[in-house]
């Protein structure tokens, strides 16, 4: 049921919490197994999951239970499990939902680790992938058939930063039966997918969420019936493959999460202010924010728009050596690092034709329209933007990419 009201940084407010000694913080789990008084409520809990009642922390734990629980009131479902990474949240999601002989249909503008995850190591299982423009529906229905189990994309792609048109992919995908899954690691609270009918929401909490870029982890938020089914001890994906959090970096990561909202609005403040200062001195940016992006009129139809735009925009150094060099000159000044990821609180940039996305092969990569001169940049926290933006104008200068 959508909620035209959903706001997820209220969802998170009101969770109220006693720790074990009253602590305003959950105590953290500080064990991997769990006693039981009695013999046969361990049988008992083999066979079906008891609330409160914990065996193994591969299964479930307490801090991890807590984050889940946190996450899945932020995306508005009935229940989520934490991972040790994005990955871990991706493949255990596909392998849950898939078989071999079936299909499933992927944007082909996606994280590289994803990407290189459905189109090199699914066909192990002979899963077919189907890669479309996902802003384009009519794509996605062609490849539509009776073995299709899910339709995948990213709310925000990494690194096009094309935005899917949420709405309109789960009326396909409920008209056929199956999930909607969405990575929404670029637009937490941004974007809120299970109000706009996706089925299923994995997360990189590696990135915004965590926001300190000290620790590794993912999530899956969905139904109750289909987090079990994740966890199951016979047949679950990730109880099998084992992608389980630390308990200790559960405990951090849901105490940075109570600041996500802050961060986003700024992260998408100063995204906003250097993509317009970078426009009009005459660099090719493609940033949602702005009206000639694509995409622009559904996200702005589609956010949660007090959150803005989201922290990441696209520059185009036209060459690859130019993009090198901007790069370098930028982390000589002292912008931020020429690092991958994202939403650290300082600006992050790297060229993802030759990282993040190098898993797609130079002709795909020029099919989609990705140039290997463009510069992917997470705009960070800084609270003088004005002063940031002047030395990241004066990088480009530097190396000629304006006068
Ligand atoms: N999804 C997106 C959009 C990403 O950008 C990334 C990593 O960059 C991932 C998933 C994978 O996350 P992790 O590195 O936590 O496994």
């Amino acid at each position: 049921m959508t909620d035209k009201n959903f706001d997820p940084a209220t969802q998170i407010q009101d969770i109220q919490y006693f720790g074990e000694f009253g602590g305003v913080n959950p105590s953290i789990t500080d064990s991997s197994t769990y006693t039981f008084l009695e013999a046969g409520r361990m049988e008992e809990i083999f066979e079906h999951e008891i609330e409160g009642c914990y065996l193994y922390s591969r299964h479930w734990n307490p801090s991890n239970k807590y984050l889940a629980d946190a996450l899945a009131r932020m995306e508005g479902t009935e229940a989520a499990q934490v991972m040790g990474s994005g990955m871990g949240a991706i493949t255990s999601v596909i392998l849950q939902l898939c078989n071999a002989g079936d299909e499933l249909i992927a944007s082909r503008t996606i994280y590289g680790g994803t990407y290189a995850f459905l189109k090199n190591y699914l066909p192990k299982f002979n899963i077919t992938v189907h890669f479309v423009d996902i802003t384009n529906t009519d794509a996605v229905l062609e490849k539509l058939n009776d073995k299709t189990k899910l339709v995948y994309c990213e709310a925000l792609s990494n690194p096009l930063l094309e935005v899917a048109d949420l709405p309109a992919l789960s009326k396909i995908t409920k008209s056929k039966n199956i999930p909607l899954v969405v990575d929404n690691t670029f637009t937490p609270m941004v974007f809120s997918p299970i109000q706009l009918g996706a089925d299923i929401v994995v997360h990189s909490l590696t990135k915004f969420i965590n926001g300190t870029s000290d620790a590794v982890g993912g999530a899956v938020c969905a139904s109750k019936a289909f987090i079990d089914s994740m966890m199951d001890v016979n047949s679950g994906s990730a109880m099998l493959l084992g992608p389980v959090l630390d308990s200790f970096r559960s405990a951090s990561i849901l105490k940075n999460l109570r600041s996500l909202h802050l961060r986003m609005i700024q992260h998408s403040k100063n995204a906003a202010y250097l993509a317009n200062a970078m426009k009009e001195h005459g660099l090719k940016v493609k940033y949602p924010g702005h009206t000639e992006h694509p995409q622009h009129q559904l996200m702005s139809n589609t956010m949660n728009a007090k959150y803005g735009y989201s922290g990441l925009l696209l520059f185009d150094a036209e060459t690859k050596a130019k993009a090198y060099e901007v790069m370098e000159e930028m982390q000589n000044s002292n912008v931020g690092y020429l690092a991958v990821s994202l939403g650290f609180y300082k600006t992050l940039f790297s060229a993802p034709g030759s990282s993040t996305s190098s898993e797609i092969s130079d002709e795909e990569q020029v099919q989609m329209g990705l140039s290997d001169g463009f510069i992917r940049m997470s705009v960070g926290l800084d609270m003088d933007i004005e002063r940031t933006t002047e030395k990241i104008l004066n990088a480009c200068k530097k190396v000629g990419l304006i006068n």
